[in-house]
């Protein structure tokens, strides 16, 4: 096999731990090019040191001295080239030297670079579900152009993916053919059955307790709330050509069926598995061919029984924020996006009330500028999320004094 050439962007974070895991499975199929972190340096030393990466990608020069020691104590050598700062990320999502990106920086931050991957023509595994939301149509028209490879790694999306018509993996442009509908299902997150009136009072710590799935605090707030299903109801929007309509959200509490088609014939295909997001990285790494993650079978006899229900939208806002999004436009998404992410951060440090995140993100829709069609220019999608931004944060500060 010719080995392919990784970027990990946001290698630090639970999908590039994930992802790095499973290439090192396989020093026969991937070499690492580069890998790319924000803060934690001594884990970015480290990993570069076991993969043999080429390059580093770090934001600015107080993280570089900081990569600099932590090198001396780990590697060997002159080690990677180092870059430095917000363009390097996308200039080297871009690298000739690399032909497979994982954009797995997490929010909107890591739109650049995942938008220069698909520019570039590269095999793009897709975690980083913001880009897509603020920018759908201006990432599926550049990966369209280039001829890129988008492989979904959310693992909705991924399943979805595996169930659809084997069509290969270039941007969609319509909706699949006998295709009825695509169902999403959601964990419901830890306050699925949690008193209503309790809501407030809740904790980061609770928050980033999810009963099924290990992953960064900033998506696992999302999935508490139940905005993450929204924006996967977004980005399910875009990745396969569907309308609204036929996106639909199930509640299914024990992880096992990532998500389903069904099909004009009344036949539904599901995939299943355990939540262990190196499934679908090894998927996308490996597509066409299956190849190991490291992740053990999947024990149906002692899971015992499969639940789903409806989503309820008193207990979970934010989802039905979402929906409302989606059917007013781009600008919305792009508004409802920043917003969350704003308060999201407010709620982990402390200065917001859980219930008061899906709040902050309603006062940003009904005063953003969310009219308006297709954005199909980055500074444009941009623009907008920075003024919701400073939308959300000026809500924040009235919730702050009143
Ligand atoms: P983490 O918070 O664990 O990791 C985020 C990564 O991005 C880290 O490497 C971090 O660097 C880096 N980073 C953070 N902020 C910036 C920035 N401003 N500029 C450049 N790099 C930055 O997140 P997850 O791995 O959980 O999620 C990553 C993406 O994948 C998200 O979009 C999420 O929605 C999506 N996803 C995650 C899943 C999961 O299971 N975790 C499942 C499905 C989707 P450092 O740590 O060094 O500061
Ligand atoms: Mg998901």
């Amino acid at each position: 096999v010719i080995p392919r050439h990784v970027a990990i962007l946001g290698a630090t974070g639970s999908i590039g731990v994930s992802t790095l895991d499973v290439v090192l499975r396989h020093p026969e199929r991937f070499r690492v090019h580069a890998l790319s972190a924000h803060s934690r340096m001594d884990e970015l030393a480290a990993q570069a040191a076991v993969s043999g990466a080429a390059v580093v990608v770090v934001p600015d020069a107080a993280a570089h001295a900081r990569f600099r020691d932590a090198w001396t104590r780990v590697g060997q050598g002159a080690g990677p080239q180092v870059r430095v700062g917000a363009d390097a990320l996308a200039e080297t999502a871009a690298d000739p030297d690399c032909d497979t990106v994982m954009a797995a920086i997490v929010g909107a931050a890591g739109l650049p670079a995942a938008l220069a991957a698909a520019r570039a023509g590269k095999r793009v595994l897709l975690a980083n579900k913001e880009a897509l939301v603020a920018a759908g149509s201006l990432f599926m028209q550049a990966a369209a152009d280039s001829g890129a490879e988008l492989l979904p790694i959310d693992s909705e999306h991924n399943a979805i993916f595996q169930c659809l018509p084997a069509v290969g993996a270039q941007a969609a442009r319509a909706p699949a053919r006998g295709v009825r509908r695509l169902v999403l299902t959601a964990s419901g997150g830890p306050f699925r059955t949690r008193a209503l009136e309790t809501l407030a009072e809740i904790t980061p710590e609770q928050a980033c307790a999810h009963p099924n799935w290990s992953m960064g605090r900033k998506i696992s707030v999302d999935s508490a709330t139940m905005l993450n299903k929204g924006l996967e109801v977004i980005e399910a929007h875009w990745l396969f050509a569907m309308p609204a309509e036929r996106l639909s959200v199930l509640i299914h509490p024990q992880s096992v069926v990532h998500s389903m088609v069904e099909y004009d014939d009344g036949s539904v295909l599901a995939q299943l598995g355990q939540p262990d997001m190196r499934t679908p990285i090894a998927y996308g790494l490996g597509y066409p061919q299956r190849i190991d993650a490291g992740v053990g079978p999947l024990d149906l006899a002692r899971i015992g029984r499969l639940d789903f229900e409806e989503p309820d939208l008193a207990r979970f806002p934010c989802l039905g924020l979402a929906w409302d999004a989606l059917r007013a436009g781009q600008a919305a998404c792009i508004a409802l996006n920043a917003a969350n992410e704003v308060a999201v951060e407010a709620f982990l440090q402390e200065r917001l009330r859980y219930t008061d995140i899906a709040a902050v993100i309603g006062d940003v829709l009904d005063a953003a500028q969310t009219g308006g069609g297709r954005l199909d220019v980055l500074a444009d999608v941009l623009a907008l999320d920075a003024h919701a931004r400073a939308l959300a944060a000026e809500r924040l500060r009235m919730r702050a004094r009143g």
